[in-house]
């Protein structure tokens, strides 16, 4: 099973100044700063994926600039990715079309001949068909009942659509893989549109519109798409945000499936920012410790419009407060003084009062309980990777870019060894299967 890490230009400055909290000097934003697998020394994923929506174009702004754009499509996806080195030459860099971008138009505004260009052009490995997205779903329909007009109007352009991309892309390099992408309202209609592609000669199967879905009604396509395909069509899950919880998906047999749920997650979770692998080999994770920048906080900076704080006064609590986590950290400073010295300045932003006057608020406890366990057990400590290393406590502090993704960086390491070890298990259990025991009928 392969973990496909959905780029959207996840880089950070490895020259960051964490105590001055600016960039390196002269940094050129996308020549300075590195991926993931730049700086952590290896790549914590099995490849990447690059969206259109994500690259942009005459039709729509990307995350790119048109200058990056330009560059993308001339050099190709590895070079501009840089994987282009031999240690990641292995890695698959998968293409989809951005279905969202366009969610709320008629059609697709990419022909199947448009996309297999982009493909192309970016020398992708693994590109997937034109699919135009269907947010109903209702799990109790069976067979081919219910549906909208507009759901079956989907349906119908996204199986036309993978029709001509197959033939079409024949003529690309071997080395390209097709992935017929599946759209539907229920798992039945899942499956029938994937039986359809397999008949128009696809391998390989790309469940779309899974994003809002529950894990079980995932589990419920996945089972209903099994069960129409032959056991060795291969399956992916676009935008699979329920990564955590990958293990309950085993019986299912992917192939791959492509998140940024663990880089997202260290800023935009309530609690679960940071990761450590747990004692039974599942994950555990930590809330980081929130010290916005005062002058930058929207809403300390509402706080000091009203008149209700003094500029002055916050930087001196956001600046206590990174003093003694600094210091907890060296050993100079005690747990309970750290944990108030972050509370109070916690609770302007969070309750927009006094941490006098709230100490014993919900919202409060709660918070104090997170960072009592997070400042306790000091996960950063554990963790031997390059940016854990280089940044010790930094990482667990909720703020601005550069800590923030330097944590989600370090999740992706943190979930890759999870996905690692289901896959040697699951090797594992594959010779047993087939050397350990007789198999039923020889008994
Ligand atoms: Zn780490």
């Amino acid at each position: 099973m392969k973990f496909i890490f959905a780029d959207s230009l996840d880089m950070v400055d490895p020259a960051y100044d964490f105590i001055q909290d600016r960039n390196g000097k002269d940094r050129e934003g996308y020549w300075d700063d590195l991926y993931p697998h730049e700086i952590l020394g290896y790549a914590p994923y099995d490849g990447m994926l690059v969206s259109r929506g994500i690259v942009g174009d005459h039709r729509i702004s990307g995350k790119y600039t048109e200058a990056q754009a330009q560059r993308f499509r001339r050099v190709g996806a590895r070079t501009f990715l840089r994987l282009n080195k031999p240690q990641f030459q292995k890695l698959a860099i998968f293409g989809d079309c951005g279905a969202f971008t366009y969610v709320n138009e008629d059609k697709p505004p990419y022909t199947p001949g448009n996309m297999i260009e982009f493909y192309a052009e970016g020398g992708f490995s693994h590109g997937c068909s034109v699919d135009h997205i269907i947010f109903e779903f209702n799990r109790e329909l069976t067979g081919m009942e219910g549906g909208s007009a507009d759901a079956r109007y989907r349906f119908d352009i996204t199986l036309e659509n993978a029709a001509t991309f197959i033939r079409e892309s024949q003529h690309l390099s071997k080395q390209f893989t097709p992935l017929g992408v599946v759209q539907g309202w229920s798992p039945d209609s899942m499956a029938e549109a994937a039986y359809r592609l397999v008949r128009m000669g696809y391998r390989y199967l790309a469940l779309g519109g899974m994003v809002p879905l529950k894990a079980e009604d995932i589990r419920r396509c996945l089972a209903a798409v099994r069960d129409r395909v032959p056991a060795d069509t291969k399956l992916h899950i676009l935008g699979f945000a329920k990564a955590d919880e990958i293990e309950s998906f085993l019986p299912f047999q992917l192939t791959s499936f492509d998140t940024t749920s663990p880089l997202i997650r260290a800023f935009k979770d309530n609690r679960n920012n940071y990761y450590l692998p747990a004692e039974n080999g599942k994950l555990k994770y930590f809330s980081a410790i929130r010290v916005p920048q005062a002058l930058d906080n929207l809403r300390l900076k509402r706080l000091v419009q009203k008149g209700h704080f003094r500029t002055e006064d916050l930087l001196k609590l956001e600046a206590k407060a990174l003093q003694y986590l600094r210091a907890f950290d060296d050993g100079e400073a005690e747990l309970q003084p750290t944990l108030e010295a972050v509370l109070t300045y916690n609770s302007l932003i969070a309750t927009e009062k006094p941490y006098e006057d709230v100490r014993s608020s919900p919202r409060m406890t709660t918070l104090a309980s997170l960072y009592q366990r997070t400042l306790s057990e000091k996960p950063w400590k554990a963790c031997s990777c390059a940016i854990c290393r280089m940044a010790s406590i930094e990482i667990i502090i909720f703020r601005a870019s550069n800590r923030n993704k330097r944590r989600g960086m370090h999740n992706l390491a943190v979930y890759k060894r999870l996905i690692d070890r289901i896959n040697n298990q699951e090797a594992k259990n594959e010779a047993i299967n087939l050397y350990g025991y007789p198999c039923a009928a020889e008994c």
